[in-house]
């Protein structure tokens, strides 16, 4: 055998993440509805789409992605040496740990948060600090004080949330940063910014804080990988010592070049998110479930009793060819995870809800 690591060594051999893909060539048939990955089923501005079919794909693209940079840099009000363009939160996420974590180091997340991060962390070794959720929201008090217990590097809140969809108002998040320990860096995955009703200021004075945002969910382009992260120089700047240079696709970064001037388009999918989230809350209200409020392009609706009783509504819209996701830990796994639809997608969901419901025993 080849000599692993003995981080390697100790990971699990599971696959981690199980798409709808995989779902699909096991059930040997395709979803009609899919709306269980938070992507935006709206698409990209036809300028994006535009844009990255003008690509030179025969080209790399620039290994400083000078120019999306600056774009960001005027969008947000910071300057080029803030910012660090990378293949989806999911690999900047994956750089951040690697340059703060080492065997052993803890790291402090909510128990039953985004999992990428969680593999990241285990991925180099780090001893993950996990803290309950409190009330479906990630208590940022308890992540505080478990942070400043261990005096750890690197803690980790998604806000908004993702799976409960809840959200922290920007004076909150503020008091957190305030109370960080010394050298204690706070990844703020944002992943679903553009949805929220609001966010903190850019404050890249602060060596405590990273930003992360990406052109996967409101923007509409998952498939191409176009994420960035904002920050201090001297955090931003560490990037470079470990990012893979080359993993932007040319025709992404125009793409999202073309996506970020193309502001009509977003607030014109933010109207139909709206849209879609009021009415996958009024189908869960007419079956009985509650919408839990959410900040992001998807609802957690409460089934009402729990995980297993869930997986069983899940597994019979998913049987129904309705692909959704649910949470992975107590209590928040009483909820399934429904992701802003079209029309058409959310007619089948209307259709199959409540046949799964009753599948599941319920009424
Ligand atoms: C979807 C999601 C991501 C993934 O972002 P990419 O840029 O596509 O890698 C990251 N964080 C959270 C909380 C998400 O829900």
């Amino acid at each position: 055998m080849p000599r692993f690591t003995s981080v390697v060594d100790a990971l699990p051999a599971s696959v981690p993440f199980v798409g709808p893909e995989a779902q699909e060539r096991l059930r040997e048939r395709l979803f009609k509805a899919r709306i269980g990955a938070n992507e935006s089923v709206f698409g990209p501005s036809p300028e994006a789409v535009a844009a990255m079919a003008a690509a030179d794909v025969w080209k790399y693209a620039d290994p400083e992605n000078f120019e999306l940079k600056a774009a960001l840099a005027a969008f947000h009000g910071v300057a080029v040496a803030n910012i660090v363009v990378g293949e989806g939160i999911d690999a900047l996420l994956g750089y951040l740990v690697r340059l703060l974590v080492a065997p052993g180091t803890p790291v402090v997340t909510s128990h039953g948060a985004y999992p990428t991060f969680n593999f990241h962390v285990t991925g180099y070794g780090g001893r993950l600090e996990m803290v309950p959720y409190r009330d479906d929201f990630e208590d940022l008090e308890g992540l505080l004080a478990r942070t400043q217990a261990l005096d750890a590097p690197l803690v980790f809140v998604a806000n908004p949330d993702n799976p409960m969809g809840s959200w922290h108002k920007p004076a909150r998040v503020q008091g957190m940063i305030e109370a960080l320990p010394d050298g204690c860096v706070l990844c703020l995955d944002e992943a679903y910014a553009e949805f929220a009703p609001g966010a903190l200021a850019f404050d890249v004075s602060d060596p405590n804080v990273i930003r992360m945002r990406t052109f996967s969910k409101a923007y509409g382009m998952a498939g191409a990988r176009v994420a960035y992260a904002i920050g201090h120089t001297g955090l931003i700047s560490a990037f470079d010592k470990v990012r893979n240079h080359f993993a932007m696709n040319r025709a992404a970064v125009a793409g999202a070049m073309a996506a970020l001037a193309d502001g009509e388009w977003l607030a014109q999918v933010l109207g139909e998110v709206a849209g879609a989230k009021a009415r996958i809350g009024a189908i869960a209200k007419a079956t009985g479930l509650r919408a839990l409020r959410s900040a992001t392009n998807f609802v957690a609706l409460d089934c009402g009793r729990d995980g297993i009783f869930a997986r069983r509504v899940l597994n019979g819209l998913i049987a129904r060819d309705v692909f959704v996701r649910m949470p992975l830990v107590a209590p928040q796994d009483r909820c399934i995870r429904v992701t802003a639809g079209t029309s058409g997608d959310l007619d089948l969901f209307e259709e199959m809800l409540p046949q799964a419901l009753r599948e599941a025993g319920n009424g």
